[in-house]
């Protein structure tokens, strides 16, 4: 590992990846919602990846629109607010759908709250077919049940799917040995184990994601979405990551 988060050789095995995609990271420079700009950037870099051989599945996230704690924090009850965050994913998926279709990609959602006059309903065997065809998969409604979150859905699709890899898109460039944006000499680590991560407390994704990666021992690169072809870069191993390993 280069201090400047590259293994390039180890990268370019990754044939099957699941991209975790917030909502944070459709909204652009807006304040909620989603930008259309940055739509079509992260598609044209899903389509460039998809290009280079990789198969793909997208989880996404819902937070540009709703998030079931802070629905519950205003008095709405949780599993009802969950459901809610869980209808704001289908949102971003079928926007991203069309915004990789455009790009002449194949691309299918797949929801795993069933919803078919909109989109098919999750299964794994639909997924392996779609992937198969070289068709980008999103996956939508994280895992279908309220009281989990999407990180949580990426790491039980990244399981069920055999990926190689999670790669889980952010606002910073790794993992930090303290938050960044608060302490001025907190480091970023280029390569940890999941043992380290959990027993340092590092907020990677949430626990109960974190403990499914760890069991099925499975990758989780951290990388941050904000700069043009960030997932191509990314699973090439150029720039900055931190790549948590079994
Ligand atoms: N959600 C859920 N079950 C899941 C995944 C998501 O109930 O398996 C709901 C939950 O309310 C969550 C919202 O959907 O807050 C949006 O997902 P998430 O917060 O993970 O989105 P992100 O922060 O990645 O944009």
């Amino acid at each position: 590992m280069t201090e400047e988060g590259g293994t390039p050789e180890a990268l370019r095995q990754w044939r099957r990846v699941v991209v975790k995609l917030s909502g944070e990271a459709l909204m652009g420079h807006r304040t909620h919602g989603l930008d259309a700009e940055t739509l079509e950037r992260l598609a044209l870099d899903l389509v460039e990846t998809a290009a280079l051989g990789v198969e793909i599945a997208v989880v996404v996230g819902g937070g540009n629109f709703f998030r079931g704690i802070e629905g519950a924090e205003k008095g709405i009850e949780r599993a009802r607010a969950d459901s809610i965050g869980m209808l704001a994913t289908v949102m971003n998926a079928l926007a991203l759908e069309f915004a990789i279709e455009k790009l002449g990609q194949s691309a299918r959602v797949l929801s795993a709250v069933p919803m078919p006059s909109l989109c098919q309903p999750y299964s794994r065997q639909a997924a392996l077919h779609h992937l198969s065809k070289q068709r980008i998969v999103i996956l939508a409604g994280g895992t279908g049940n309220p009281f989990f979150t999407t990180d949580t859905g990426a790491a039980l699709r990244a399981a069920e799917l055999s990926s190689d890899v999670i790669m889980k898109a952010t606002q910073v460039d790794g993992i930090y040995s303290a938050d960044p944006k608060i302490d001025p000499k907190a480091t970023r680590y280029t390569k940890l184990t999941h043992d380290e991560a959990i027993n340092k407390n590092l907020a990677v994704m949430d626990t109960a994601a974190f403990a499914l990666a760890r069991e099925n021992k499975i990758p989780i690169l951290v990388f941050s979405i904000k700069e043009r072809g960030a997932i191509r870069a990314a699973l090439e191993g150029k720039g900055l990551a931190t790549l948590v390993l079994p």
